[in-house]
């Protein structure tokens, strides 16, 4: 409330000042964006000059778009100005939303701001679009698109521009190879100022499971995995279970005892069958977790994914860490090669960097509370222009799903009697297919939107808008995707939306509905339930399901009519119930997966931080690290050698050192009864001795300073992305136990703090090794080639 009375101020103020611009040619308008910096660094805040910068913007939308922003817009651009989300119905005026806010970030001068789309062909046309006002008040607007083929100077405009139009695995994709160079000067992005995120809740909730990342060469292919899926087919219902969300399945005592018996070992859990089990907990998954046609589909011989938020097939994306080929498996396919992953980074790791974020969507406001926890961000709701038309009526329950789908196909006539649009909506691709079938059957024509049609999305969405059209669809968020009204269609009282089954959440329930009744446009939603729905089945308690049983009997008995419509309270209650049950699950399974990412993004912002100092070729920090380098390596040695003698410092020499060290020279430093202390100050005063031989090669500073930095980067590069190896793996390690002893997470994080330190051993062994042992190669050009040891 105070916060909408703050906005309402400053409103009052735009309006009052807006006349003086208005009143301005072309020209001076143009020109005061430099009035408004010149103000900043005269000291003014962005502040005091909020009002005077939202109206340079709406006169200027005016002028080059002929659009005026409402009120209502104006709104929605301060909410977003200050961090927020705006909640703003679809066919409000997102995309002149953003103008106002965007605009006013870039004045203070700093790079790094966003207009953040889910796919290129968004961004690009409301890049273009929207671009052309902020050309004309001379500030600079990137587009992002086209990952591949952009060469470095393209780049590298791209993000040196005020204002840029991205997607959010481009950006992503680009954050994490400026982390794999060597060089500080081939960085592109580099700025996290200010992100406005279209969609924010498909991005934030619904992808929610999606990392980008970056894979390398192809690994040694394991051969656990058929055996793993035979031994897992063969198990029966006693031998595993699952979490309450079913999200997580894992083996009970009588699976374990199975699974030893079937291979014929003892203790599982142990350090040598460590890889047997993960393909076990890969293949428990592929086979009870994971469904084909929801979460994937099987065409010519792959498995292509699916995008959890609209069903469309991902070309080329592959589950990470094993599971992909597991499920290959499991359906019998070619398993592909598993690849090693040199980046990865989750889309909430990646918002976190911004300064400020915000965001916009048509649906926000029923899962505020998470959006407040998770990412402190709160939900605005933003009135429309003019008040919808749109009819949502009460859900219609029934028994049975058969009882449900004659209903609905019921609906679906009514509305071609009507000659209104319709639009049907499914929870899942093979519902989608199975209600394709039953309309067919029933001879209604109709246009199927789902994974396998992407091609023909955009000309289905724009008939779909006709009247007399049907579209079956399964639930698609994502703008871009408006249904655009003939006026015949809207005569008949617009589109009537029917949805088959309750979404996963009352926010996709929404997102359907929002479908109709755009811009104070007529519309209708119902909604058709059925107790045999699965989530109803698997999210309702007991009784539901005698009742569920009784009923059916009473309609086959012939004891009620047809149409077995239950308008009980009581079984609304039990849908809400269910649908909530789901929802809290998916919140918490949503927590989990950030709990998760949260550490692994500690370890990657430290690696990268780390990366970073390097490839500065600070002098102290490079001489910093050399030394921590000979330090630790040194006392590890020592430590944890349990048998110091000639021939174990010998052999620590000849392999980390210097291969052809005299021997002699050990054998009179370290005698038979040399303490701990000694062989320590020795081993430092050899390696600083050798180190500085090593360095002495080198003609001048400059290129020493390379060659150090090339050998730390190196090694750190190596270990990382073993440590990302491990962590995947380790994470499918924890989730596949039992939870009744601990928690995973901190089992998780645990184990990867503990493998960070080895990691960092490792890295400073390697540094070592390649400082001492590294063989110098003068090129005739004058170059020097590296060849490591
Ligand atoms: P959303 O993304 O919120 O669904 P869009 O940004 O796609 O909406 O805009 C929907 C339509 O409304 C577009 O055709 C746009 O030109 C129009 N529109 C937006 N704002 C205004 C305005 N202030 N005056 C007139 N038309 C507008």
């Amino acid at each position: 409330m105070l916060r909408m009375r703050k906005y309402q101020r400053i409103i009052k103020k735009i309006y009052r000042v807006l006349p003086k611009y208005a009143e301005m040619t072309d020209e001076r308008l143009k020109e005061q964006t430099s009035v408004l910096r010149e103000e900043l660094l005269q000291g003014k805040t962005l502040i005091d000059i909020l009002p005077n910068a939202f109206a340079i913007v709406i006169e200027a939308d005016k002028r080059v778009l002929g659009l005026m922003p409402y009120d209502v817009q104006v709104l929605g651009g301060l909410a977003l100005f200050f961090g927020n989300i705006a909640e703003i119905k679809t066919g409000e005026g997102k995309t002149l939303v953003a103008t106002m806010p965007l605009y006013a970030r870039a004045l203070l001068g700093e790079k790094g701001n966003y207009l953040i789309t889910a796919n290129e062909y968004l961004a690009e046309r409301d890049g273009q679009a929207m671009g052309r006002v902020f050309e004309w008040l001379n500030l600079s607007v990137g587009v992002g698109v086209g990952t591949e083929d952009q060469d470095f100077e393209t780049k590298k405009r791209l993000y040196n521009s005020d204002i840029i139009y991205t997607t959010h695995s481009k950006l992503g994709f680009d954050y994490l190879f400026d982390n794999l160079g060597s060089e500080l000067a081939e960085q592109v992005v580099s700025k996290f100022n200010f992100a406005i995120i279209d969609e924010i809740d498909a991005v934030l909730l619904d992808g929610a499971q999606t990392a980008l990342v970056i894979s390398g060469s192809p690994k040694v292919q394991s051969n656990y995995y058929q055996i793993s899926d035979w031994f897992v087919k063969s198990l029966t219902e006693e031998d595993y279970e699952y979490s309450d969300d079913k999200r997580k399945v894992w083996l009970t005592k009588a699976g374990l005892t199975k699974l030893e018996q079937y291979f014929d070992i003892k203790d599982i859990y142990s350090e040598q069958y460590v890889d047997l089990y993960r393909h076990i907990v890969l293949a428990l998954q592929a086979n009870y977790l994971k469904q084909n046609g929801k979460d994937y589909v099987v065409e010519s011989g792959k498995v292509l994914l699916l995008d959890v938020v609209n069903g469309r097939i991902m070309p080329g994306v592959k589950m990470q860490g094993g599971i992909h080929q597991a499920i290959e498996t499991k359906e019998s396919v070619e398993v592909t090669s598993e690849t090693k992953t040199l980046g990865t980074i989750s889309y909430q790791s990646l918002f976190k960097k911004f300064t400020r974020l915000s965001g916009m969507t048509g649906t926000a406001k029923t899962d505020e509370k998470e959006f407040m926890e998770t990412y402190h961000l709160k939900v605005i709701e933003i009135p429309t222009n003019i008040p919808t038309q749109r009819e949502d009526k009460k859900d219609k329950i029934y028994v049975s799903n058969q009882t449900k789908i004659e209903e609905s196909l019921e609906a679906v006539r009514e509305g071609i009697r009507e000659q209104r649009p319709v639009l049907i909506e499914t929870g899942s691709v093979s519902m989608s297919n199975l209600y394709s079938l039953v309309l067919l059957q029933n001879k209604i024509p109709h246009n199927l939107l789902n994974a396998k049609t992407v091609a023909r999305e955009q000309q289905i969405i724009s008939d779909a808008g006709r009247e007399n059209s049907v579209t079956l669809a399964t639930s698609m968020a994502g703008r871009g995707t408006d249904i655009k009204l003939t006026s015949e269609a809207k005569q008949h009282g617009g589109l009537k939306v029917i949805g088959t089954e309750r979404m996963t959440s009352k926010r996709i329930d929404n997102q359907l509905r929002g479908r109709a009744g755009r811009q104070g446009e007529p519309g209708e939603s119902v909604f058709f339930v059925s107790l045999e729905d699965k989530m109803i089945v698997e999210n309702s308690p007991h009784w539901v399901r005698q009742t569920r049983q009784r009923l059916a009997k009473r309609v086959t008995e012939g004891k009620r009519p047809a149409t077995d419509q239950v308008n009980i309270r009581r079984l609304k209650r039990v849908m809400d119930k269910a649908q909530k049950k789901f929802g809290n699950a998916e919140v918490q399974s949503r927590k989990n997966t950030l709990a998760y990412d949260t550490i692994l993004s500690g370890q990657r912002t430290r690696i990268y931080a780390a990366r970073n100092k390097v490839m500065s070729e600070d002098e102290t920090y490079l001489e910093k690290i050399m030394s921590q380098c000979v330090n630790r390596v040194v006392t590890n040695f020592v430590g944890e050698t349990t048998n110091l003698t000639v021939e174990s410092v010998a052999d620590f020499v000849f392999n980390n050192m210097k291969s052809d060290y005299p021997l002699e020279d050990i054998e009179r430093r370290v005698g038979r009864d040399s303490k701990k202390k000694q062989i320590y100050e020795f081993l430092i005063q050899l390696s600083s001795y050798l180190l500085v031989q090593s360095l002495k090669r080198f003609n001048d500073g400059a290129q020493a300073r390379y060659f150090k930095k090339v050998v730390i980067l190196r090694a750190i590069d190596g270990s990382w992305i073993d440590q990302l190896e491990y962590l995947q793996q380790l994470k499918n390690i924890v989730n596949g136990r039992g939870m009744a002893q601990h928690k995973p997470v901190n089992e998780f994080g645990r184990e990867a703090r503990r493998h960070f330190f080895k990691m960092e051993d490792q890295i400073f062994l390697d540094i070592y090794r390649s400082l001492l042992l590294s063989e110098l190669k003068a090129k005739p050009d004058g170059s020097i080639d590296i060849e490591f040891p």
